[in-house]
């Protein structure tokens, strides 16, 4: 017997549900590998903790950049590792997949995760639009005639979408989200304070003390980096307000998005979206004050998933346990 499976293939993070249980896997899309000997050496968490640490040879990289694949052979090998992980890939039983796209790739694009699904051991393949899963996921429902918002701020993209009847009405994506928030923290390390600090460190930062309202303030932590000029190691305090003034640019990228998609929307939707409000998934949604300051600057409602981060592979678990009436189509290679 198959084992059906829906995947979460995102730029900073995959999740895999599996059908009649629950979200089985949980790990960073991040792959090392040995470029001489062409070897990989870890996958998923084991290879997050080597990222800016591996030595010449060795390189720790995300295969996905911007939602969609970067490296296809690298990207085929992690879904491979994460399928013999879970023990869902052997030759009698390779896995039924059912797995996310971005809305608005190419074609191209698209064919990639397809392809990528065959090659690390899959039978059949469904491909989703992720605003559709993340909304599900959510608990929105699609399927009637009223317009819901899904926002969903990933590691690499925000994507917005108006769903109606199953299907995206109006939809806008940008490539400022969480990895765009780590960059603009180092970049604020080193010109405000001459300190450099690794992409982790400011990741780091933004999940403890960041904060972009000033209600959601946490206060200061001391955090290690080196001093631009000497290069020794440097210790310095940042507060949740340094972090807000680090991130302003980007944050206001990600409320024009908004702005830009809700002014798009057809007006009987927009009706529906004052009156039902923004659902908020994505790691993003996680960042202290965001849903706050959505809801000052657009004027609707924000609300964050339950459990932001899984909001999409839920959604698929849905599609796939048949309790949502989303339909999918596989295609056998
Ligand atoms: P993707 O779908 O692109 O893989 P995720 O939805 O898994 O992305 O979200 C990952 C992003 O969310 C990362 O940029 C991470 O730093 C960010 N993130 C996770 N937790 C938090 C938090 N508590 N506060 C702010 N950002 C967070
Ligand atoms: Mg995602």
């Amino acid at each position: 017997m198959s084992k059906q499976l829906g995947i979460d293939l995102g730029t900073a993070n995959t999740l895999i549900y599996m059908k009649g249980k629950d979200i089985i896997l949980r790990e960073p899309s991040v792959v090392a590998i040995d470029r001489q000997r062409r070897r990989v050496l870890a996958v998923g968490e084991d290879a997050k903790r080597m990222l800016g640490k591996t030595p010449g040879g060795i390189e720790a990289q995300f295969p996905l950049k911007d939602g969609v694949i970067a490296d296809f052979d690298i990207t085929a090998r992690m879904l491979n590792f994460f399928f013999s992980k879970i023990h869902a890939s052997g030759i009698i039983s390779r896995p039924v997949v059912v797995i996310c796209i971005p809305y608005g790739v190419t074609e191209v694009e698209r064919r990639a995760v397809e392809d990528a699904t065959y090659e690390a051991g899959a039978k059949d393949v469904a491909l989703v639009s992720e605003p559709i899963a993340a909304a599900i996921g959510s608990g929105l429902r699609i399927n009637g005639p009223r317009g819901s918002m899904i926002v969903d701020i990933g590691g690499g993209t925000t994507e917005v979408a108006v769903l109606s009847l199953n299907g995206i009405v109006v939809s806008s994506s940008t490539r400022v989200a969480g990895n765009q928030l780590d960059d603009a923290i180092v970049q604020y390390m080193r010109d405000e304070h001459q300190v450099l600090i690794g992409r982790s460190t400011a990741e780091e930062l933004k999940k403890k003390i960041g904060s972009v309202h000033p209600s959601t303030d946490i206060g200061e932590i001391e955090i290690r980096g080196s001093n631009l000029r000497s290069g020794l190691a440097a210790s310095i305090s940042i507060s949740s307000a340094q972090i807000r003034e680090a991130l302003d640019l980007p944050v206001k990228q990600i409320l024009e998005v908004i702005r830009r998609t809700l002014a798009g929307t057809p007006p009987e939707l927009s009706a529906d979206i004052l009156s039902y409000g923004i659902m908020l998934s994505g790691g993003g949604a996680l960042l202290g004050g965001l849903p706050r300051l959505i809801s000052e600057n657009t004027g609707v409602r924000v609300t964050v998933a339950k459990q932001p981060l899984e909001s999409v592979v839920r959604g698929l678990g849905r599609i796939i346990e048949g309790s949502s009436d989303y339909p999918v189509e596989f295609r056998a290679r």
